[in-house]
C-alpha cells in the first residue's frame, strides 16, 4: 500500500481569514476621474494571507 499522503494543510491567517489584501477606497477622486483606492496587506501574515511560521510550533514532535 502506498502511504497515504496528507497535505499540508494551509492555515489561513487567523487574522485576516485568507484575505491578506484589502482595497479599501479612499474617497478621494484622482485628476483623470477615477476613485482613489490603497492596497492594504495584513500585518500578522504579511500579504500571504498563511499562520505565520510561529504557527507550526503548535505541532509537538513525539
Ligand atoms: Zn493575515
Amino acid at each position: 500500500m502506498m502511504p497515504q499522503h496528507s497535505p499540508a494543510r494551509t492555515r489561513l491567517c487567523q487574522d485576516c481569514d485568507g484575505f491578506p489584501t484589502v482595497a479599501i477606497t479612499t474617497g478621494t477622486r484622482t485628476p483623470d476621474g477615477s476613485r482613489q483606492t490603497i492596497t492594504v496587506a495584513c500585518r500578522t501574515c504579511h500579504g500571504t494571507g498563511r499562520a505565520a511560521l510561529t504557527a507550526a510550533r503548535i505541532f509537538v514532535a513525539r
